[in-house]
């Protein structure tokens, strides 16, 4: 039986981000996804934050063309115009900058399993035997990076999320909107409940997509509306579709519990996704560098003590704010309120806030916040 010091269950960016900071601190890793290719099945719009491509390394010929312009849309598709002066989003080539971290974890020395599940584990001696499709590993500990609806979490006895919300889009080719590169937002209650419709457009790609709580709208039938209603905005008739892609996102909060002796979650599985923005890119790359700091030393000391740093309870603590708008945003369900509400954003105060929403830079809180002698900064990696 093969035998590792940390088994990662996901390689989405999570994963591969986790896994790669790990095997370069010398450890034995093994990357498990129950998919055969990594550029298959992506479920994200990939559109990272500046604060992101700030502090980490994603390769720039991963990543669109900069984005500064955002305009925001009333349900009767009155428009609201925000420029930043710096560039704030780029939409990440998502296949391709898996591929390459997946590459340089296993340059790092990651042992690399696709088309492989996770089944299920039990503890024996101090260690864990973890039940593959295709073997059996031991490992030392064991990482749950896979996904909104974590079977890991579950075997580990950490916590589930429980408040979702649901996100389907086409990726076009060939889309004329005239102007520059920009994120289009429409606030619509009947399109899309307790989120946002997008159009996302880098002046490469173009990405349309509906976004809200699946018991209040069928996202497929919403995405065709949504197409309609927009087509004097953007003209999709002779656009090629590459992509469609949909998924599951997380949004009541980081977890609580989402670290024991035996694992812990990062990414969706932690539920470390923006509750308002329902962003999850940036906190993968975060959490997961704490992760691997965290791990690194609670493998070389054997104290459990290292890892109450690794607390979502910690988090949360950050994220009172965003979890209350959170909860009015999922209760504006009528049009005429929300056409309203877009109306009082003109004023100077509340059209602070919106800017801050979309070009503020607090996403998840930074490593170099969380109070441990420990750990070092997480800088470029
Ligand atoms: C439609 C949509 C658009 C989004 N757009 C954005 C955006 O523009 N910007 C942003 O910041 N966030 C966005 N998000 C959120 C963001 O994509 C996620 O938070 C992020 O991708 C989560 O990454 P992850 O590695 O935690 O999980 P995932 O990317 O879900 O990776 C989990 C991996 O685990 C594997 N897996 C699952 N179960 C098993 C098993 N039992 N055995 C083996 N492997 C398993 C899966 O195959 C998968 O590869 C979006 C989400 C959706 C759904």
């Amino acid at each position: 039986m093969d035998n590792y010091d940390v088994t990662i269950i996901g390689a989405g960016l999570a994963g591969l981000q986790c896994a790669r900071l790990l095997a370069r601190k010398g450890l034995r890793v093994l990357l498990v996804d129950r998919k055969n290719s990594l550029d298959q099945k992506i479920h994200t719009t990939g559109i990272f934050v500046r604060r992101t491509l700030l502090d980490f390394d994603i390769p720039d010929d991963c990543l669109g063309p900069a984005i500064k312009h955002v305009t925001l849309y009333s349900p009767g598709l009155r428009s609201m115009e925000f420029v930043s002066e710096h560039d704030e989003f780029r939409i990440g080539r998502m296949g391709q900058l898996y591929q390459r971290y997946l590459q340089q974890c296993v340059l790092a020395g990651v042992q690399w399993l696709p088309e492989t599940s996770y089944l299920g584990h039990v503890s024996t001696n101090g260690k864990l035997a973890v039940h593959l499709s295709t073997e059996t590993v031991t490992t030392r500990y064991l990482i749950g990076a896979d996904g909104a609806r974590s079977r890991v979490a579950r075997n580990l006895k950490l916590d589930l999320n429980e408040e979702w919300i649901v996100g389907v889009e086409s990726v076009f080719e060939g889309v004329c909107i005239d102007g520059p590169p920009r994120l289009l937002c429409f606030l619509d209650p009947e399109l899309a409940p307790g989120y946002i419709a997008w159009i996302a457009h880098d002046g490469e790609e173009t990405h349309v997509g509906v976004g809200g709580y699946s018991s209040c709208f069928d996202p497929p039938a919403a995405l065709e509306k949504f197409r309609a209603r927009v087509a004097n905005i953007v003209d999709l008739k002779d656009a090629k579709q590459i992509e469609r892609r949909a998924g599951y996102i997380p949004v009541g909060g980081v977890l609580r519990n989402i670290a024991n002796t035996n694992g812990l979650l990062l990414g969706d599985a932690a539920g470390a996704v923006s509750p308002l923005t329902a962003g999850g890119l940036d906190p993968c790359m975060r959490l997961s560098a704490l992760a691997a700091q965290v791990v690194g030393e609670y493998l070389s000391t054997g104290n459990p003590q290292d890892l109450s740093v690794y607390s979502g309870e910690l988090f949360r603590a950050r994220f009172a704010s965003r979890l209350w708008a959170r909860r009015i945003a999922s209760s504006l369900d009528q049009r005429q309120l929300v056409e309203l509400g877009c109306a009082v954003l003109r004023f100077p105060l509340l059209n602070r806030l919106a800017r801050h929403v979309f070009f503020g830079r607090g996403s998840f809180p930074d490593v170099e916040m969380m109070e441990s002698p420990h750990l070092a900064p997480a800088g470029k990696n």
